[in-house]
């Protein structure tokens, strides 16, 4: 079959290659992938600036929506022609503390799609039941196939720092997860929403606006802290959401935070800090760390999707082939798009 493999450990090291099709082991399903989102980790992946483990080589992907096409004889609930998505832990010890109190998604032993384990920008992708959702049935594939980061901005700002109805949210980054972030926190009553970028972001700025943010800044122009003395009691953010991938934007995060916030960090990045946490004790600020997401989310997220709650549409930049992924990787990169979307052939 046809995948998207990263082979190396050197930016560009990603190409389509004709690989195995994995087989149907006892316990699991083959779930033909239909819609794939791309996301900013796939990026890094392509770029190889990526700060987690990857094991070489690997079909990439891990927003995945397809049909099932295989259930092995031992998996009962599951038939041939169910449409699914499917979570991002390929697999999970099951037995740890944290698996067994339903945080799983922090299982010291989980291996994720399209970094340790085989993903789904390929035809075929292996999986336990166990990591399977059903589609409602006005949601689409390209649709499902966002799922996931929506599923990453829920958890961030619902089950980990919670927005109340009349906060002021700020969200650092105009990227995938910085809109879905919007979305989430309007949802929650978010009083007032402020969304920072820079310039690479100025087409996505400007659909967030769209998408109802009240202030969008290029922070490279206008300081977000002068706009937050201007709100409410000007004392700062109620939460600031940290979606941007660069370990320095914490520094602006404290200073936007207002005493006794919080600040919730979804974006990972390598590079050591050099300031000082000062702030975050002086303003009793409390500091989350957001990561991935369980099944209660997705189920959320999917029906928010079948009611029409969420907004996908305006988020979805552009469906591209597998063929044509290098387009659909820097239309992401560039900026034209928030989100791109993959079909797979087959
Ligand atoms: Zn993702
Ligand atoms: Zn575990």
């Amino acid at each position: 079959m046809k995948a998207l493999v990263k082979f190396g450990m050197n930016d560009g090291d990603v190409e389509v290659r004709d690989v195995p099709e994995p087989e149907l082991l006892p316990g699991t399903v083959l779930v033909a992938a239909r819609a794939v989102g791309v996301c900013g980790s796939d990026i890094h992946m392509w770029r190889n600036g990526q700060s987690w483990e990857v094991a070489l080589p690997v079909i990439l992907g891990h927003e995945t929506a397809g049909v099932i096409a295989a259930v092995a004889d031992d998996v009962t609930g599951w038939q041939v022609g169910d449409r699914v998505v499917c979570e991002t832990a390929a697999s999970i010890c099951g037995t740890c503390a944290l698996c067994r109190t339903g945080r799983y998604n922090l299982c010291p032993h989980r291996q994720g799609y399209g970094a340790i384990r085989d993903g789904a920008f390929g035809e075929l992708l292996c999986a336990e039941p166990r990591v399977l959702h059903r589609i409602p049935e006005n949601v689409t594939f390209e649709q499902a196939a966002m799922t996931e980061p929506f599923a990453v901005a829920y958890n961030a700002l619902v089950e980990r720092a919670t927005v109340t109805p009349g906060d002021i949210v700020v969200i650092q980054g105009a990227g995938a997860i910085g809109a879905l972030a919007l979305q989430i926190a309007r949802l929650r009553g978010a009083g007032t929403t402020i969304v920072l970028g820079t310039p690479v972001d100025e087409h996505r700025l400007a659909k967030l606006r769209e998408l109802g943010a009240d202030y969008t800044i290029d922070v490279t122009k206008e300081d977000p802290a002068e706009l937050l003395k201007t709100l409410g009691d000007g004392f700062g953010a109620d939460v600031v959401v940290d979606a941007t991938g660069v370990s320095i934007a914490l520094k602006q995060s404290l200073e936007l935070v207002r005493p006794f916030g919080s600040i919730v960090k979804v974006g990972w990045g390598p590079q050591p800090l050099n300031f000082s946490l000062d702030p975050l004790v002086a303003k009793a600020a409390t500091l989350y760390g957001s990561f991935s997401h369980t099944w209660t989310t997705w189920e959320r997220v999917l029906s928010l999707f079948s009611t029409g709650a969420l907004e996908t549409e305006k988020v979805l930049g552009g469906v591209y082939e597998l063929a044509d992924w290098k387009r659909a990787f820097e239309d992401m990169e560039s900026g034209r798009n928030i989100k791109s979307v993959m079909v797979m052939p087959g």
